[in-house]
């Protein structure tokens, strides 16, 4: 099994691939269109085929690679029923698993960032987008978020899983790339020892600027990345 995270150096997004030789499957999650050449290098080389693009959610601050890689691979795309976004192939619930080669990626709902964000968890890894970020989280400011909803997804989801499951998240800023739940729940600043008026506090006063590419990354991502819905034929 290949385990690889790719970094987008202009949204500081993590995207992730799983590759599996032996039977030729992969997955992405969260792939952005500027690196598609990447990916099908990755593929390329590893000689499989891409089965699934998976969106952990609708973003902001970058294009999804979803649609490109639908058009130039076999892929399907995935993402969350609750994101409004029709174009995508797979629209994901809680609990549904995604099967590629022998495994299984379950899909955990983990609304707050956005309402349709969800986390995918594979082995003794979560994926979490922005729902959960290396101390921090994603902002609950646009987008229809709730610091309500994401105290819960937080709390009630993600820190109910062992502890020693690792943490990937959508995005890092500083550097890092892996945590887990036992390193969150203890050191992350927003959530560690904080009741949910204290995280409603935080997340009412991060004053974060609006994302450049909001207007234009949100309304594409919904199309899966690309400027039309795709004419399905026959
Ligand atoms: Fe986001």
């Amino acid at each position: 099994m290949i385990f690889k995270q790719i970094f987008d150096v202009e949204s500081s997004t993590y995207t992730y691939y799983i590759a599996d030789v032996k039977s030729g499957e992969a997955v992405l999650i969260d792939p952005v269109d500027t690196h598609i050449n990447d990916y099908l290098d990755l593929l390329k080389q590893h000689q499989c085929r891409l089965k699934y693009s998976l969106e952990t959610h609708v973003h902001a601050d970058h294009i999804t690679g979803g649609g490109l890689l639908r058009k130039k691979t076999d892929a399907l795309t995935g993402v969350a029923s609750a994101c409004g976004a029709q174009a995508a192939d797979l629209q994901l619930n809680d609990g549904d698993e995604i099967k590629f080669a022998q495994e299984v990626i379950k899909v955990i709902a983990t609304p707050g960032h956005t309402p349709g964000s969800i986390s995918f968890l594979w082995r003794d890894r979560l994926f979490t987008g922005d729902s959960l970020l290396i101390n921090g989280c994603g902002r609950t400011d646009f987008q229809d978020g709730s610091a309500t909803n994401l105290f819960e997804s937080i709390a009630n989801k993600i820190f109910t899983l062992p502890d020693e499951t690792l943490i990937y998240p959508g995005h890092d800023y500083n550097g890092r790339h892996v945590s887990s739940v036992a390193q969150e729940k203890a050191i992350n600043p927003r959530v560690a020892g904080k009741t949910l008026n204290e995280f409603i506090e935080i997340m009412n006063n991060l004053n974060l600027p609006k994302p450049k590419l909001i207007d234009i990354a949100v309304p594409a991502n919904r199309m899966c990345g690309l400027p039309e819905p795709e004419v399905v034929q026959g």
